[in-house]
């Protein structure tokens, strides 16, 4: 091949090339060739099947499709021609007669074979052998499938077994702390001098930071093998909603957020999980404050009839970029790089492990309910902000636990007029 492509540039041909069969259907597609020079023996596919694939795409039905082949193969010019291929260029390549040889394929001609039982003969050989290689192939996917799923698995697993096996330690570590912070002459060192305590401060901060980041872990894990098992309970959504507001209380007043919240908007009884949906409502709120510039709103509002409940966290932050919309709810999904990420629940800009989304999507689902995101775009100077809502059943069914709820989407289009009228 290297010959060819040297001789053909300096005859002035524009040249791409691909050493796969797959990248030069791509390359194919993308420029549109006069002509497509091709060896039958490729990595990936043959070159009898990506003629093939070519001839099935009408813009390739006269581009002329040569094969370098060996110079006595009648058996591969008889399938070549049966693929679609109409010129052969026999090795060794007889580099002074290349472009005779090009004018005379890009012109129109062929070097076709005249026995036509002979080509239907190798028709029906190309088909054997394609389905042979097909099922072959299918075979090795799905034995390489079975291997990632298990590989899948074990990262589980693993996962699961390392944040319980760093949770024990370090339920320890601060168990030692507290005791440490009442141990007496610690007490005396701490009313006098106030850098001991800002010490003690932030080692306990960060030992509640890292418990945070384990405890994310192990309901992702929960959530990714469906092995969420929901408490449900009878609970005051406005109550809880407010309990979530205030653990923000410091931080909202530090960035000189404003949370705009009125807990008669929310139903006072519901049925779902109270740990898990506070932990959602804490994840949307904390997120709202990390994307959102000092001096900001934050809108936190409800409506709800007979059977939901819709949720809405709408802030006035840098906004998320439509084509991140779906992906953010996947685990470790983020649009920025890891680089620059902090894992500050609160700091402008700070990010955490890329879970919170992921366990948001994982609660709401296990209900039977949706989330998703409605962002112009990300903008960090116009700041478009965005707005997560949720939409849950008011009463999870026992049935209905993990399923998509009929419920939910049956009545979403009785919702949803009153939110656009709202708007
Ligand atoms: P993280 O722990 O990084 O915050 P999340 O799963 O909570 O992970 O969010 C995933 C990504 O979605 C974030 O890294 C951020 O880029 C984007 N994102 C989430 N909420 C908002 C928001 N309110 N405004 C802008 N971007 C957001």
């Amino acid at each position: 091949m290297r010959v060819i492509w040297r001789r053909l540039q300096e005859l002035g041909y524009q040249l791409f090339g691909a050493t796969r069969a797959l990248e030069g259907l791509d390359l194919a597609r993308q420029h549109l060739p006069s002509i497509i020079l091709t060896d039958l023996y490729l990595p990936d596919m043959s070159g009898l099947e990506l003629a093939s694939s070519l001839r099935a795409d009408a813009r390739f039905a006269r581009i002329p499709i040569v094969a370098i082949i060996g110079e006595d193969d009648d058996n591969a010019r008889d399938l070549s021609v049966a693929a679609g291929i109409n010129g052969f260029l026999a090795k060794p390549i007889n580099v002074q007669a290349l472009a005779i040889q090009m004018e005379f394929f890009l012109s129109g001609g062929t070097d076709m074979i005249a026995d036509e039982g002979r080509i239907d003969q190798a028709r029906a050989k190309l088909l054997s052998e394609t389905v042979a290689r097909l099922e072959a192939r299918i075979r090795e996917l799905e034995t390489k499938n079975a291997e990632l799923q298990r590989l899948d698995e074990m990262k589980d697993s693993f996962i699961q077994l390392t944040a319980h096996e760093l949770r024990t330690p370090l339920t320890l570590v601060q168990g030692y702390g507290r005791l440490l912070e009442d141990h007496p002459p610690l007490r005396r060192m701490m009313e006098q001098d106030p850098e001991v305590t800002i010490l003690i401060q932030g080692l306990s901060d960060s030992i509640t930071r890292m418990q945070g980041i384990i405890e994310d872990i192990l309901i992702v894990s929960r959530i990714m093998t469906n092995k969420i098992d929901l408490n449900l309970t009878p609970l005051n959504l406005g109550t809880l909603a407010r309990r979530a507001v205030n653990s923000f209380a410091n931080a909202l007043m530090e960035r000189r957020i404003r949370l705009v919240f009125d807990e008669s908007q929310f139903p006072s009884s519901m049925r779902a999980d109270a740990d898990l949906l506070y932990m959602t409502l804490v994840n949307l709120l904390s997120n709202a404050i990390k994307y959102t510039p000092d001096g900001g709103q934050i809108i936190l509002s409800a409506q709800y009839n007979n059977h939901l409940v819709r949720l809405s966290v709408k802030d006035s932050g840098i906004g998320i970029d439509p084509a991140h919309h779906e992906a953010i709810f996947e685990r470790l999904k983020l649009p920025q790089s890891i680089e620059t990420h902090g894992t500050s629940k609160t700091a402008f800009g700070g990010g955490g492990l890329g879970l919170g989304l992921a366990i948001c999507k994982g609660v709401v689902e296990a209900h039977g309910g949706r989330i998703w995101v409605e962002s112009a775009g990300y903008d960090p100077e116009r700041l478009p902000g965005s707005e997560f809502i949720v939409v849950l059943p008011l009463s999870v069914a026992k049935g209905e636990v993990g399923e998509p709820s009929t419920a939910t989407t049956r009545n979403l289009g009785k919702i949803r007029p009153l939110n656009a009228r709202q708007r």
